[in-house]
């Protein structure tokens, strides 16, 4: 069992934080407590556990255990990552403003767009790479500022500590690091007030569960988001969190391989006939290579590639064996997609827009010489 008061590396925590043995049968996994009510000695006697939306054991070691991976002091576990976005935009009230990168997960999006919009919150999409854009874009109404990085699926990146620092005192900065996880940035250490996941994708990263986490130093927040998550309800049932609590475990091992495999085959596509530009981090001709360099610990498993041509783009997607034609990402099976009729078909007539050319792939761990022969035979 892990000393509360020791300095660990994430890799220790990933496998410890939160889960201590079983106290009453020396269980080395994290039961998976599947229990809505719990038994209460006298009204009001209890063990910390009433009612499994407010609080399931099973939930609280995650919860625990992302909050050490993040940095944070405290964690909440969802549903769904949208349900994590969900519940912290209710931190809002109407008239507030939020101000969001031009190049989010079509999801957020929607969410923002389709549904927050009506009930009175504003919105503005701008280039988090520009500064001043940022700058300008604050109102006094300003309280939320939502950023992803690198971004989906442009892989554009924000520069976490400069916008933490831009951004005024009660303006809250929300990082999604779905696309990275804490294996390769922790925003909380860089200045961000909240980060979230969508833990469908590399947390889990058995493209088996989906869920979402959010973790925090804030405790008055915190108390917010906890009266939030239970009043609304969106919370993960036991089993999801047992499995993102196992996906966890590996996280740095596969993130490394993620990054190493990923390097390998964007530098094969650049080199690639049929294609127009690769968009990596991790490449040198990323316009925002030092960035990357500085911010992230490795370059993540996510690549997008314009071809010279938006036809081969929809038939490429439909000829790679290993790569699987799906949505989602961050699993140990390399996915391949087409964002323009996929994933972002929800913003094709908005500001961003994506380009029907563009292929976006999510690389698992398999072998990377197999990977580079499947994409080189569907380019064929
Ligand atoms: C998938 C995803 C989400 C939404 O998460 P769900 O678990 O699908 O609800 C949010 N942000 C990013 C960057 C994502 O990739």
């Amino acid at each position: 069992m892990i000393d509360p008061n020791a300095q660990y590396h994430l890799d220790t925590l990933a496998i410890h934080a939160g889960q201590a043995p079983d106290p009453t049968t020396g269980a080395i996994m994290t039961p998976v407590y599947l229990t809505s009510t719990y038994v209460q000695a006298a009204p009001a006697e209890h063990k910390g556990y009433e009612y499994s939306r407010t609080d399931n054991p099973t939930r609280t070691a995650l919860q625990d255990c992302i909050a050490a991976m993040e940095a944070g002091k405290h964690g909440l576990a969802f549903s769904s990552g949208l349900a994590t976005t969900d519940t912290i935009l209710r931190l809002l009230n109407p008239g507030d403003h939020v101000i969001v990168g031009n190049d989010v997960y079509g999801g957020t999006y929607r969410l923002f767009m389709k549904v927050f919009a009506r009930y009175g919150l504003t919105f503005s999409w701008v280039d988090l790479a520009d500064l001043d854009a940022v700058r300008a874009a604050m109102t006094p109404q300003t309280k939320l500022l939502w950023l992803e990085t690198p971004t989906n699926p442009m892989l554009r990146l924000a520069d976490i500590s400069a916008l933490a620092h831009t951004a005024p005192q009660g303006v809250m900065v929300v990082v999604d690091n779905t696309f990275c996880s804490p294996a390769i940035q922790q925003p909380l250490t860089l200045g961000a007030d909240i980060v979230m996941h969508s833990s469908t994708k590399y947390l889990g990263g058995h493209s088996d569960v989906v869920g979402g986490v959010l973790a925090l130093n804030d405790t008055e927040v915190y108390k917010q988001l906890k009266f939030l998550q239970n009043a609304v309800g969106a919370v993960p049932g036991p089993l999801d969190c047992f499995l993102v609590l196992r996906g966890l475990k590996t996280l740095g091992i596969r993130i490394e391989r993620h990054s190493q495999n990923a390097l390998q085959v964007a530098r094969f596509l650049e080199d690639h006939p049929r294609v127009q530009q690769v968009i990596y981090p991790g490449l040198e001709s990323h316009p925002q290579y030092a960035l990357a360099q500085r911010q992230m610990k490795h370059p993540g498993g996510m690549i997008s590639v314009i071809l010279k041509d938006a036809d081969e783009a929809r038939q490429m997607v439909s000829r790679t064996r290993l790569f699987s034609l799906a949505e989602s990402l961050g699993g140990v099976e390399s996915l391949i997609e087409h964002p323009y009729t996929m994933t972002h078909a929800s913003t094709a007539d908005s500001d961003i827009a994506v380009s029907p050319a563009l292929v976006r792939l999510s690389v698992g761990i398999e072998n990377a010489d197999d990977l580079m022969n499947d994409l080189r035979a569907a380019l064929a």
